[in-house]
């Protein structure tokens, strides 16, 4: 409760909400996420919203999807302004493979704002989806449970790019700077300690 008490106060300081990009997937769990732990946030539709909003979140869904909407919408273009200009963006599963600098399996468009390979659904068709433990140390002393569905898998870490956490030896939680992203989704567990992390980006 302190904590989130702490959070509240921090974001009500002068600090924008935090955007959640709503335009395909699952970004309702992480509005739930981000109000369970006392972050202020507002759902971001339209590239003008970004105006609006201290940081971003790219939820998972279909990395295709929402590239399609991003042509349309000027979006794309909008998120690379707001990155280059010092914001924290989260991008989970299809979220991280639309920052990535290079997407396999096939290879198609992205914003290259982090430097990292993946290769989408790289868990093969045969799992589609599945939990497994993984480990965050510093962000949390416990193993942390991890929902991977049609999950990418990061073949390459660019030299700027720190590993926060792993799984099965793979890294699945990577950061460069103010660029975070998951192949994983920790939206969808009881474990706020993700989350918890991306907001102090916006805090500090
Ligand atoms: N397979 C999806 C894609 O390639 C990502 C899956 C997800 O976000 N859960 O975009």
């Amino acid at each position: 409760m302190t904590e989130n008490w702490e959070l509240t106060t921090a974001m009500n300081n002068g600090h924008k909400p935090i955007g959640v990009l709503a335009i395909q997937g699952d970004f309702a769990m992480h509005a739930k996420m981000l109000a369970r732990i006392g972050a202020p946030y507002a759902l971001v539709k339209h590239a003008s919203g970004l105006a609006e909003v201290g940081g971003l979140i790219m939820p998972g869904g279909e990395s295709t999807t929402m590239l399609k909407f991003f042509e349309n919408e000027g979006m794309g273009e909008a998120i690379k302004e707001f990155v280059t200009a010092g914001k924290p963006v989260f991008g989970t599963c299809a979220g991280a493979i639309l920052l990535a600098k290079e997407v396999l399996n096939p290879a198609q468009e992205r914003l290259g704002l982090l430097d990292i390979s993946i290769e989408r659904n790289a868990y093969g068709r045969q799992v589609d989806s599945s939990v497994r433990q993984g480990e965050c140390p510093e962000l949390s002393s416990r193993p942390l449970e991890m929902v991977f569905i049609r999950a990418p898998i990061i073949r390459r870490v660019g030299e700027g790019v720190h590993v926060l956490g792993r799984c099965d030896g793979l890294p699945v939680l990577v950061e460069q700077r103010n660029v975070l992203a998951a192949t994983f989704h920790p939206e969808l567990t009881e474990d706020e300690s993700v989350h918890r992390y991306f907001v102090k980006k916006l805090i500090h």
